[in-house]
């Protein structure tokens, strides 16, 4: 009698510890988004011939640059995510918890910067850091005339830190989906990181890019409206990155409008994201 109870309990237990794992299981592979944290690395629990297709679904809902892009170069570009996502470590900070899903749409948008060229250019990114909202940094301002060194603070919405580091407001990065001004907060900020790790170019492009700079420049001191964000009239180098964020979101209006900026920009980047087929510029609904 004993020893049939005794049998009957380690049964029991048995099937409890059974019923356990595939329940632990099922649950861990059917939502990938729940595997939040904030360190490096792409994760793989769910297998490494899942992840892939598990991207290309989160991408094609949630990233817009992405849809743009011909089967071909979504082909190129996701094991260059794979890559980014394996190599660059992400950093939560002011309390938002990182995820698989925010990691993916930023490093999709990263990737797609350099995806003309023979290899991702990251060597030298350390990490990024997300913060959920705008961010303020402290800066010192030299007067150029006088020396004078004031300092202060600013809010900004991304950084990109000495060619090593970006930071970036999540709520931005979001914004970039629903906005039809051609702001996106990661194109700008990775082009400021390659022209910080990657400079000089051809100087002929160089000239015909400050030419550039030099129209937009007039035209926001004639109070025009402007295909290009205002703020690339502060500099030559906020100039290279507001035209970037154009040339990807809104490629025909830019190619329209600025066809000779359009043409140093498809040279540089080795895109021509004019022709694709799914380019997302609606040709109705912008008006200058
Ligand atoms: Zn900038």
């Amino acid at each position: 009698m004993g020893r049939i109870l005794l049998l009957a309990a380690v049964l029991l237990l048995l099937l409890w510890l059974l019923r356990g794992r595939v329940w632990g299981r099922g649950r861990r592979g059917g939502d990938a988004s729940a595997d939040a944290d904030s360190g490096g690395g792409s994760a793989s629990a769910a297998g490494a011939a899942a992840l892939p297709r598990d991207r290309r679904v989160l991408l094609q809902a949630r990233v817009r640059l992405w849809r743009a892009l011909p089967p071909v170069l979504q082909d190129r570009l996701l094991p260059r995510i794979e890559e980014f996502l394996a190599r660059v470590p992400f950093i939560g900070a002011g309390g938002l918890t990182v995820n698989e899903d925010m990691r993916t749409i930023i490093a999709a948008q990263a990737c797609l910067v350099t995806l003309g060229g023979e290899d991702a250019g990251f060597e030298a990114l350390h990490g990024i850091t997300l913060h959920p909202d705008e961010f303020v940094v402290e800066e010192a301002d030299e007067d150029e005339e006088t020396g004078v060194v004031t300092e202060g603070w600013r809010t900004l919405s991304g950084q990109s830190v000495d060619g090593e580091r970006i930071v970036l407001s999540w709520r931005d990065v979001e914004e970039a989906e629903h906005r039809d001004d051609g702001y996106n907060v990661v194109i700008h900020e990775f082009t400021h990181f390659l022209e910080q790790t990657r400079p000089g170019g051809d100087p002929a492009a160089h000239k015909a890019l400050e030419a550039a700079h030099e129209e937009l420049c007039d035209a926001v001191d004639r109070g025009d409206d402007t295909l290009l964000d205002p703020y690339g009239a502060e500099d030559l180098t906020e100039f290279l990155a507001v035209a970037a964020e154009m040339f990807f979101s809104r490629p025909s209006d830019l190619r329209t409008h600025h066809p000779s900026l359009y043409g140093i920009l498809r040279v540089s980047f080795a895109l021509d994201p004019a022709s694709w087929p799914g380019d997302t510029s609606a040709d109705a609904d912008h008006s200058l």
